[in-house]
């Protein structure tokens, strides 16, 4: 195992959201200055440290990955978040997101189906001293009916069609992010919700694992 310092840390995340944030064309000043701050390498497994700051996604057990970080930055970017939003997540998995949504918004919701991640990643986060965030341990298509409706949903698991749960819980005038399509390649979709009709604009192309 390679270790490293904490400033060799910070280095690594300065490099990753110029040369992989920034330059993609992310500008927002807040988004950049959380992926400066979190520490990803926190959320990979100890034998992928030295890798967690690079351009590509890492296996986090249960055959599921932490998500690149390009991805994650261009789904919050889309969905403009605000200081006083209430956002659902799907698929917490290694809570990295959770981490990056946790920093902007002031309440959040997330859903993982494999209890072992869920688990894991709330050791992290709590240990990083994330308090706004509520953990629910189910099948996160049916949303979370009692504590909607939501300003924001983001999905970070792929399916053929976009839950009608998921839709029917976001607030007039909020924004989903969601990759839909087969197992291969996948659109990453932003919807937006007013008087019951959604706009649709595709993101890009992506590779996410399924929705289970
Ligand atoms: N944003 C996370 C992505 C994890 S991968 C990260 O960067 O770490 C997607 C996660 O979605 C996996 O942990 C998987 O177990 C979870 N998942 C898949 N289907 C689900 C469902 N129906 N409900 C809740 N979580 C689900």
């Amino acid at each position: 195992m390679m270790w490293m310092s904490v400033q060799k840390y910070q280095f690594l995340r300065e490099k990753m959201v110029k040369e992989q944030i920034l330059k993609r064309g992310i500008e927002n000043e807040v988004i950049l200055d959380v992926f400066e701050k979190i520490p990803r390498h926190r959320f990979v497994r100890p034998s992928d440290q030295h890798l967690a700051y690079n351009d590509y996604p890492l296996p986090i057990g249960e055959e599921q990955t932490i998500s690149q970080p390009y991805i994650v930055a261009q789904m919050v970017d889309a969905l403009a978040l605000q200081p006083e939003d209430t956002v659902l997540e799907i698929g917490t998995g290694s809570g990295y997101q959770t981490a990056i949504l946790a920093e902007i918004v002031g309440k959040v919701y997330t859903i993982e189906r494999i209890k072992g991640l869920q688990d894991q990643a709330k050791e992290v986060l709590d240990s990083l001293g994330y308090r706004n965030i509520e953990y629910f341990h189910k099948d996160g298509k049916e949303g979370l009916i009692e504590q909607a409706p939501f300003d924001k949903v983001i999905v970070s698991a792929a399916s053929k069609s976009i839950p009608k749960e998921l839709l029917d819980q976001l607030k007039d005038g909020g924004k989903m992010v969601i990759p839909t399509g087969g197992d291969f390649l996948q659109k990453l979709l932003l919807l937006e919700k007013n008087h019951h009709k959604y706009k649709e604009k595709i993101l890009g192309y992506c590779r996410f694992v399924r929705l289970i």
